[in-house]
This record gives structure tokens, sequence and C-alpha cells, in this order.
């Protein structure tokens, strides 16, 4: 049976490709597209994407019934108001957009009763392999700092995949050496720190799509783990995915890992 798709975000630099994707794929029918900056316009005219939709204002404006799985890429902001009309709706929601913080989780946990919702901060294989192996390598290093790397338009930092490595790194080990700093002859020279203490580093370069390495030290020895998204459709398979599989993982999963059997 085809999967009704509505895409938030949709003139966006992910949502645009999302709909490239969701158009291409024979199991799965664009219906909606939601973006308010080109509300109006031909989504054809904004994107390229050959498909005969108008892009609209906003979720309200949706017939919510003729949508089975809304891929929200937008901002933070406006991701909680879109996922709490998908969750007040019954629309299953897969999204990619990042900068939720653990509040956000646990309103979407209650939210989310009539319908499933999939939250991965990367929807690239090679970056939800990237963060097991980082995972399992925690429990053999004492020091640990994450660097990530993404082109200069994002606007949150750090990125949602390096917060979600950091946790999972913090989850399988406890065991951290202290810094040693304690002359910061410019602030933020070592980098924000999550509440596990595992240190993040952002760079925003032009050029750059998203990127990000992982780096162990022990005793004689160093460890350096990288992924390299070099252009978003790296990210598709992961959401086309997440919007086929959606229907049988009910409530919030958070990272694509849950859907991989990682
Ligand atoms: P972007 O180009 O700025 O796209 C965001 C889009 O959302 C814009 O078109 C924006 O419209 C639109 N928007 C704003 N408010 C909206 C609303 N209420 N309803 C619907 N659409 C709305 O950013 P991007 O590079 O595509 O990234 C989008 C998000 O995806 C970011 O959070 C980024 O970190 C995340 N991301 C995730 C992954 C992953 O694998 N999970 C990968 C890459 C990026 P305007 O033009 O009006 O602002």
């Amino acid at each position: 049976m085809t999967i009704r798709v509505g895409v938030f975000g949709a003139g966006g630099r992910m949502g645009a490709t999302v709909c490239d994707a969701v158009t291409k794929d024979p199991d799965l029918e664009l219906v909606a597209a939601v973006d308010p900056f080109h509300a109006g316009l031909d989504l054809h005219q904004v994107t390229g994407v050959d498909a005969p939709l108008q892009l609209a204002a906003s979720a309200e404006v949706l017939d919510a019934s003729g949508i089975d799985v809304v891929v929200d890429f937008t901002q933070v902001e406006a991701a909680r108001d879109n996922l709490a009309w998908m969750a007040a709706h019954g629309v299953h929601a897969v999204v990619g957009t990042t900068g939720f913080d653990d509040a956000d989780y646990e309103r979407f946990r209650a939210d989310f009763t009539r319908s499933n919702c999939v939250i991965a901060p990367n929807f690239a294989i090679g970056a939800v392999l990237m963060m097991r192996f980082a995972e399992l390598a925690a429990p053999y290093f004492e020091t640990a700092e994450i660097i990530e790397l993404h082109h200069n338009q994002k606007i949150d930092a750090p990125s949602g995949t390096a917060m979600h490595t950091a946790r999972r790194m913090a989850a399988a080990s406890r065991d951290w050496a202290p810094d040693p700093t304690t002359k910061h002859v410019l602030e933020g020279a070592r980098g924000g720190r999550t509440v596990d203490g595992i240190p993040i580093h952002s760079v925003r370069l032009q050029g750059m799509v998203a990127h990000q390495e992982v780096l162990f030290g022990t005793t004689g020895q160093s460890l350096s783990i990288r992924h390299d998204s070099y252009d978003r459709t790296s990210f598709m398979p992961g959401v086309v995915l997440a919007v086929k599989r959606i229907a049988s993982v009910p409530g919030v999963t958070l990272g694509l890992e849950h859907l991989l059997d990682l």
C-alpha cells in the first residue's frame, strides 16, 4: 500500500532533498509540503521537484486524514509546534530537525499516543555506525573529545549528532579522566561540555555538509572515528527507511539505530 507523505520545511535544503527522494520511491506518495516562507508557490518552482503541489503556510491548513507520515526538517521552534500537530492528529512523525532538549523529549513521549514518532539526529548510515563504534570504544579510553563540522548556514550548535554521540559514550562509560585545564586564556577554547563532561567542538565552514570526528586517547595511543556526509542525499536512505518502518515502532524512538537493530 502506498504511504502518503507530507514534508515540513519542504523549501529548505533538507526538505527539498526529502521531497525529491519521496517522489522517486514507488512505495511513497508526496501529498503535502509545508514551508511558511514559500507558501502559495509551486513546489517545482521552489525545489525543482516534479510534483503538482503548492507549498502550504502551515500544518493547520492541511487535511490530516490524507497524510500517513510527516517528515520534518525545519527549525527547532517550528518543529515543536509541528510535532504537537502531528501527535494531536494521529499522524506519524519522522523528525530530522535538531536542537531539542530533554524537556522536549518528555513532552513528545506524553503527546504521541495515537501515532508514532522517530527522531534521529543523523539519518546517514555511516553516522549511525560512527556513533555505535564510539559507544563500543568508550570503555577502553579515559579521554575523548568530539569535533563536529558543518556548513556555515547551520543555526544550532553543537549538532544533534554530537550531543547524541556524547550521551551514548557517557552511557557506555563513566570512567573519564578529569580535564587538567585550570587557566582558560580564551573562553570556550576547550569546547562545550555536556552534563557528562565530554567536550564538543563545533566548526562552521562554507563548503561543508555534515562531518564528525570522535577522538579517543589512552596511554600511548589514540583512536579517531570519522564520518563525512558530502551530500544531503546521504541522509535519504535513512529517511525513507524510517518512513516505511515507523508504523511498526510504537511511541517515541530516538535514533535510527533502533530501526536498524544496531
Ligand atoms: P534550512 O534550509 O534552513 O531549512 C529549514 C526549512 O524549514 C526552511 O525552509 C524553513 O522555512 C522551514 N520552516 C521554518 N518554519 C517552519 C514551519 N513552521 N513549518 C514548516 N517549515 C518551516 O535548514 P536545513 O539545512 O534543511 O536543516 C533543517 C534541519 O534539519 C536542521 O535542524 C538541521 O540541523 C537538520 N538536519 C538533520 C539531519 C539529520 O540527518 N537528522 C541532516 C541534516 C540537517 P523558511 O525559509 O521560512 O525559514
